[in-house]
């Protein structure tokens, strides 16, 4: 290839050529040759993935929490292959598509409640941007402009754009650069058991995390705040399941002072938590979901924000309004395809289910494994969404150091064996939702193994 390198090159040029042209996400430049975790991958089936290298690994996370159906998947391949062919682009404003119509009503029907009217976009920043202003718009529409201030929980993540960032936990580490944030954009805290930042023990403390926010709107004065955004299950939080009582009344609070609940569920959506939806778990319908990942499972960048009704009547009817919000490449046709040949698979192969099945058996294995392992302090899961809290000392619950090297040699570890996933203060097995039981075997087998190198390497620090 006169234009740059071939798929035939060295294994060296590939790395070389990588590190100098290709910027990996919240990496440093040139990471592909700099740190030893990271690889060129070309070829998926099921559960596992193989690099250029010709080595195979069971993928622990879905790719980045999104492969449900996992790898390798030919009839979606062939989807897209298809409406390229008859059409590979309408137009987002002005004409739709067949699959687009299709896809926006195969969700308006798998949504809790009267969630109903579907906005696209290509990802799960977008999802919650697009929510964002809605939310906002919908209130001016209404009267009450004045209501712009969203609420979100630390720790929680919502997306890389600057809406979706400024209603994001964080406001340290990477995310310090960026300041100032999207004004109006406050925090509580999570229902984090573990870590309680109101050093309260459930069931005494009768949730009082969920109380922090209603405290927070009336010291804010409820009619200036627009939504509260939540996860149902927070991933970034390090897969924080919420008592039962939290999300039910976390809907009563929102309703009782007029404020949309935004559930963002580009993680936790398309059963990975073993019901179609997590908020579902709890009987929650959320005036705006947002969808992304698991919708098309990454084999197109696919995203949405679905509205209930009450909501798409204030920019409907013979009155609409307009919302100020334009994406190309929204409802973009090949990637409803791809979403829509997914789904198919999801509900054919009751994928589902399987989550729901084998969730509880990988759970109930890391639980085992939790009572060997001094660096294990909690384990949380729901369904395929499961995290080892690790622990400099179990006792005093000392949190691991996020980046440190003990973090890299585990990682490293757990790929020699044969699993990739991600750690941070958390080890993450999220896989996909077509594993089989011998899988979460092999996979537990090897977090064991590469628990005890790490432990031993460390001697238990
Ligand atoms: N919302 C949640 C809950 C997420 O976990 C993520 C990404 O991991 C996003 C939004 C942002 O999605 P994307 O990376 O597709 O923009």
């Amino acid at each position: 290839a006169t234009l740059g390198l071939d798929q035939d090159a060295p294994l060296e040029a590939l790395m070389q050529a990588g590190a100098s042209h290709l910027w990996l996400h919240a990496s440093p430049i040139q990471t592909l040759v700099t740190q030893a975790d990271r690889r060129i991958l070309v070829e998926g089936r099921g559960c596992r993935v193989t690099d250029a290298q010709g080595h195979t690994y069971l993928d622990a996370l879905s790719g980045q929490w999104l492969v449900n159906v996992g790898h390798g998947r030919a009839e979606i391949a062939e989807a897209m292959a298809r409406q390229a062919k008859a059409l590979a682009y309408g137009n987002a404003s002005r004409a739709a598509t067949l699959p687009a119509i299709q896809l926006a009503a195969v969700l308006a029907h798998l949504t809790p409640g009267d969630l109903s009217t579907v906005f696209f976009s290509s990802g799960g920043s977008e999802a919650v941007e697009s929510a964002l202003k809605i939310a906002r718009q919908y209130h001016a529409l209404r009267g009450e402009p004045e209501r712009y201030k969203v609420i979100a929980r630390r720790g929680s993540y919502h997306g890389a754009t600057y809406g979706a960032m400024s209603a994001s936990g964080s406001r340290s580490g990477v995310d310090s650069y960026f300041g100032p944030l999207l004004s109006g954009t406050l925090s509580v805290s999570a229902p984090y058991c573990y870590r309680c930042d109101y050093r309260k023990t459930y069931p005494e403390c009768d949730v009082y995390c969920v109380d922090a926010i209603e405290d927070l709107l009336r010291y804010e004065s409820p009619n200036t705040v627009a939504a509260v955004i939540a996860e149902p299950v927070s991933a970034a939080c390090g897969i924080v399941v919420p008592p039962a009582e939290y999300l039910p009344r976390l809907r009563e609070i929102c309703d009782r002072h007029g404020v949309l609940l935004i559930l963002d569920e580009v993680i936790t959506g398309f059963g990975r938590t073993g019901k179609m939806f997590a908020s579902e778990h709890w009987d929650v319908v959320p005036d705006i979901m947002t969808l992304a990942k698991g919708l098309s499972s990454g084999y197109a960048p696919i995203a949405a924000t679905v509205c209930r009704q009450p909501i798409a009547d204030i920019f409907g009817g013979a009155n609409g309004k307009a919302i100020g919000h334009l994406l190309t490449f929204g409802g973009q046709p090949v990637a409803c395809a791809a979403a829509l040949a997914n789904l198919d698979i999801l509900q054919r192969e009751n994928l589902v289910r399987n989550a729901e099945q084998q969730g509880a058996y990988l759970l109930s294995r890391l639980h085992d494994l939790a009572s060997r392992h001094p660096s294990v302090g909690d384990v949380r899961g729901l369904g395929l969404l499961c995290a080892l809290e690790l622990v400099t000392d179990r006792r005093t619950q000392q949190p691991f150091p996020v980046d440190g090297p003990e973090i890299h040699y585990l990682l490293e570890k757990l790929a020699e064996l044969g699993v990739l996933t991600r750690a941070e203060g958390n080890l993450y097995l999220a896989p996909p939702l077509c594993i089989e039981r011998h899988e979460i075997d092999e996979l537990t087998g090897i977090v064991d193994t590469a628990l005890s190198h790490f432990e031993e390497a460390h001697s238990y620090l």
